[in-house]
């Protein structure tokens, strides 16, 4: 393999497109795939890797692709980062596992000390390294219940979560996450999201912060009982559910509730977490202090691992040996996750992020002059969206966001279609993209609504 296949900022940065995508070695591996990998495992983009880093993902047909997906949201500091790449080598070298419940290492209380100096408020906290997020979201949930001596859980609507069994009752979305999975776990409860372009879209609306907050102030009180929550658990920006930015004053009006009634108050940044939306936590944005705040995604380069950080009181009401796993805090991820956040304070990536987000900003603006379907810009940073509707009415147009997905992926552009309502284009880039890329990518994305709906 010669060194411009190794990924990282050597492999050359520009799209390329020499096959069908897929090609046909990854349609012959797909045929593989679909003998040996179950049909549940699905995959959006079938074009198999064999480099990645900056801006490109190349596959083994040789095609350049664009990522503007980061793998969902985790490898924002760019593959193979150089700071991460090299301290996962050293400690691989060194050694492989030893169970941090058994024998600890230095790297995993460097971890959490990272975690707790650059999470928001500067009070006294802790941190447990786990494995997943749908782990970390768990394990704050034991966290809150085994502090607060509560039970019920508030979630929110379009929220997501994770896959296991807890976080399966937490996520909303019926399909493909939850239907046929259950029975889920009790003592979840869902409130209404504020969710501006569709709570504001009717000719003078307009649903403040806190009137969102008190739709679900008013929910706990009369359905659950203040007093009987443990947490309130909530995306500061909601991934999955469509990177929902909530109107102002929504979570701040939340946090005090909270506090006001001895409900813990955690904040999901697992896929706004990490300087992706220009800060490095999406809560931040609204000047709000989490008592707990859950991690994954981008917090180790691609190397799996996660966080639960929070204030001390609360993180030490779980007696010894509550919490934990075999690879909680693997030594390898930690090293890698040290390369990473290196590599966020040192490469100035929450300001890379803000740039990024006003150029595609930039350009998705001047696509949404032209095309009324384009019913809502929104996001921070680099975690921008946009959600299609059928012009001039809030209805979702998840078969116009397939099929730009579709043209651009033909065309070496890879993004990622999500939302409740599948009408959702989500751009996530890696902070290692060029601008040079993001206008490329662009666009084609440009070409193919023009060539979609008609000039
Ligand atoms: C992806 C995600 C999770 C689940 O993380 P996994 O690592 O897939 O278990 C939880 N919460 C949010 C907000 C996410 O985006």
């Amino acid at each position: 393999m010669s060194t411009l296949e190794k990924g990282g900022p050597a492999l050359p940065q520009e799209r390329k497109v020499v096959t069908s995508i897929p090609g046909p070695k990854s349609l012959e591996l797909e045929a593989r795939r679909g003998k040996a990998v179950p049909a549940g495992v699905g995959a959006s983009f079938p074009a198999y890797v064999v480099a990645a880093g900056g801006g490109i993902i190349k596959d083994i047909d040789g095609n350049q692709i664009i990522d503007l997906g980061s793998g969902i949201a985790v490898t924002t500091v760019g593959n193979s980062n150089p700071r991460v790449v090299q301290r996962a080598k050293d400690q691989l070298d060194a050694f492989t596992h030893t169970c941090a419940m058994v024998n600890p290492y230095e790297s995993y209380i460097e971890v959490a000390e990272a975690l707790n100096r650059l999470t928001p408020g500067d009070h006294d906290k802790r941190s447990v390294l786990l494995n997943s997020g749908a782990e970390a979201v768990e394990n704050a949930v034991k966290i809150a219940r085994s502090y607060t001596k509560r039970d019920a859980v508030v979630v929110f609507d379009h929220a997501y979560h994770g896959r296991t069994n807890l976080t399966m009752a937490m996520t909303a979305k019926a399909k493909p996450y939850k239907t046929g999975f259950g029975p889920f776990a009790g003592e979840v409860y869902r409130a209404p999201m504020s969710y501006p372009f569709r709570d504001n879209f009717a000719a003078n609306t307009k649903v403040s912060g806190e009137e969102a907050a008190a739709r679900v102030i008013a929910m706990i009180d009369n359905q659950i009982g203040g007093e009987n929550v443990a947490a309130i658990v909530i995306e500061p920006i909601q991934g999955e559910g469509g990177f929902i930015v909530p109107a102002e004053g929504f979570l701040l009006a939340l946090v005090e509730y909270a506090h006001a009634n001895g409900i813990v108050f955690v904040a999901d940044e697992v896929q706004a977490g990490f300087a992706r939306t220009g800060k490095m936590f999406a809560c931040e944005w609204e000047g709000i202090v989490p008592d707990l705040i859950t991690t994954a995604k981008g917090i180790a380069g691609g190397l799996p691992l996660s966080a639960v950080t929070g204030r001390a009181e609360i993180m030490d009401a779980v007696p010894g040996g509550g919490l934990g796993g075999t690879y909680g805090g693997n030594p390898t991820a930690c090293a890698a996750a040290l390369g990473a956040i290196e590599s966020y304070e040192q490469d100035g990536l929450a300001d890379r992020a803000l740039e990024l987000g006003e150029l595609i900003v930039k350009r998705l603006e001047k696509m949404q002059a032209s095309h009324p379907e384009l019913g809502e810009l929104r996001g921070r940073g680099a975690m921008q969206a946009v959600e299609f509707v059928k012009a001039g009415t809030m209805e979702p147009n998840a078969e116009l966001a397939d099929k730009l997905a579709a043209y651009a992926a033909e065309r070496g552009v890879l993004v990622l279609v999500t939302g409740t309502f599948h009408s959702v284009i989500r751009f996530l880039p890696p902070l290692s993209i060029s601008d040079a890329l993001i206008n490329d990518a662009f666009d084609v994305l440009e070409a193919g609504l023009d060539e979609i709906l008609g000039k």
